[in-house]
């Protein structure tokens, strides 16, 4: 595969980095091969435990260096690092794609999301404001800046193999942190590419080396990093399960974390919505990255006017959609990450039918020619009840629930009813339903839309999400604010010195 060359891809590397310099690891070998065709594309090592101390030392002497950049000229290197993404955007979409199972459509759209985030922190690499405040006393200046942390540990899922480091090594740098990466174990070679193409960048620019760091391994190498006092802000992308590990494991030790964890996204389908533009955004945001997106849409809550209107737009699409090769652009629909996934899949449908869920539209593994890696499945529907256990748990497959609601309350309370709270989604053309579902009163997710699906976020917005989601936000509006460090700054220009609060102190005749 020509991509694969061009990207630097080989059989057996190490992948675990500073920078420019690979250090040949010495822990276990780490195999990553399609869900697309089964076919071994490579393997890494695994960081051991000198490998990794080696590189969180040259971390840490590379963030003496480099926080003392000015922030704009760090946000030169990453406008350079959108250059050289915009480069090899091609292939690395391809990469995504064929790593990772999604459709090529999705992988470049992966890697123009890492473009775009470069171009805003540009941006904000001149924009990291500070606020000035009165002063209660005479004479006295109040304001406040923000430093650095240190090193930023990023810990990724293997659902956005490149997109998510993005997010947070574009702000982390140009706020003057030095980032460690942990891909997933299921994708390490998206990582390797990554690191090789801002390589080039920092070499060009005399960047130090440690300011962007990568390690290889699966949860034992995350858990280091999530106990490493050395790394004071942990940011993981990840499942609920993973979440809650990490943060005992970070919060023990009193350090910061960014948590973008699972989602459980419903779409209220109203009686005054454009069922034409419902059905787009639905059956996208269903079947899109073979249901595999924290923002997926799992749930449908439809007004019993249009139910069955709808369920029958649904059954006629889902017969449309094509499951196939994700790098032909013919396809809507690839391959689940691997067949751990796929047995999640079999028995989430067993499940969902043992509590007396109906399939409207039935799953299945695909079997024959094109389906040998056995990580194709069938797009599926099933009619539900909100309160069944299945419909509470986010599985990570294209399985859509779907149910009726008579009132709008009713509606979002069962959308919130769950212990989930990333992405929600209203479709109606009736104005007072849109702003109840975004008022107090609506959702409580940290991402509501009106008339669009539950997926496919713009950087431009903090991304993330509440409850079992996590808290975390990341990407646009002021979500560089988690990557620094607030100091409140007072400074007394007169010759007096008043306390605070009017307190008086003196020491007699002085
Ligand atoms: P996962 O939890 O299995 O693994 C995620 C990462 O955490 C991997 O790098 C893994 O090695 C590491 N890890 C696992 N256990 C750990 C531990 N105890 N301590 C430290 N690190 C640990 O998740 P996955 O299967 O790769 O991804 C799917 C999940 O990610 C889904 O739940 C999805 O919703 C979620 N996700 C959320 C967002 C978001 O922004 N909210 C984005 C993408 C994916």
């Amino acid at each position: 595969m020509q991509f694969l060359h061009e990207l630097g891809i080989e059989k057996l590397q190490s992948g675990n980095s500073t920078g420019s310099v690979f250090i040949p690891g010495k822990g276990r070998e780490l195999i990553s091969s399609s869900p697309v065709d089964g076919t071994v594309i490579g393997s890494v090592t695994e960081a051991d435990e000198s490998t990794y101390e080696t590189i969180i030392a040259q971390a840490q002497s590379a963030f003496l260096q480099w926080r003392n950049w000015p922030a704009p000229r760090r946000g030169e290197i990453v406008r350079q690092i959108g250059d050289a993404l915009r480069a090899h955007k091609d292939q690395l979409g391809r990469l995504v794609s064929y790593e990772m199972g999604k459709s090529l459509q999705e992988g470049w759209g992966e890697v123009q999301e890492m473009i775009d985030i470069c171009d805003f922190a540009v941006g904000l690499s001149r924009q990291l404001y500070g606020l000035t405040m009165h002063s209660e006393r005479p004479t006295h200046r109040m304001y406040e800046q923000w430093h650095p942390l240190g090193i930023v540990g990023i810990i990724s899922a293997f659902n956005f193999p490149v997109a998510v480091w993005s997010w947070n090594s574009a702000l982390a740098w140009v706020c003057g942190n030095v980032t460690i990466w942990k891909p997933s174990e299921k994708t390490p070679l998206c990582s390797v590419a990554v690191q090789k193409i801002v390589a080039t960048v920092f070499e060009k620019n005399g960047v130090p080396e440690g300011v962007n760091c990568l390690v290889q391994g699966g949860r034992e190498v995350g858990e280091r990093i999530s106990h490493d006092t050395r790394i004071p802000l942990v940011s993981a992308t990840g499942s609920t399960r993973m979440g809650k590990e990490l943060a005992a494991a970070v919060g023990a030790r009193l350090g910061k974390t960014i948590l973008e964890l699972g989602g459980n996204n419903a779409v209220i389908i109203s009686q005054h919505a454009d069922l034409s533009m419902a059905l787009i955004g639905c059956v996208f945001g269903a079947v899109g990255t073979a249901g595999q997106r924290c923002t997926s849409t799992r749930r449908l809550i439809i007004h019993e006017s249009v139910y069955e209107q709808f369920k029958n737009k649904l059954i006629s699409a889902y017969q449309q959609i094509k499951i196939g090769d994700p790098l032909d652009a013919a396809n809507h629909v690839g391959p689940l990450i691997d067949r751990q996934a796929v047995e999640q899949y079999l028995s989430a449908i067993e499940q969902c039918k043992a509590s007396g869920g109906k399939f409207i539209v039935e799953g299945k593994v695909l079997e024959g020619t094109g389906y040998e890696s056995g990580c194709y499945v069938q797009p599926c529907v099933a009619e539900v009840t909100p309160d069944m256990p299945i419909v509470q748990h986010e599985t990570f497959a294209p399985i859509l629930y779907i149910m009726k609601y008579r009132e709008l309350e009713e509606a979002i309370a069962i959308q919130n009813a769950v212990p989930q709270g990333l992405s929600s989604a209203i479709i109606t053309l009736h104005l007072r339903e849109a702003e109840t579902f975004l008022g107090v009163n609506g959702s409580d997710c940290g991402i509501a839309n009106v008339n669009i699906g539950t997926s496919g976020a713009e950087i431009g917005g903090a991304f993330g999400g509440e409850k079992e989601t996590g808290g975390g936000r990341e990407s646009g509006s002021d979500s560089w604010k988690a990557y620094m460090r607030r100091q409140t700054n007072t400074i007394n220009w007169g010759s007096q010195l008043p306390l605070a609060q009017g307190i008086q102190f003196s020491l007699g005749d002085e």
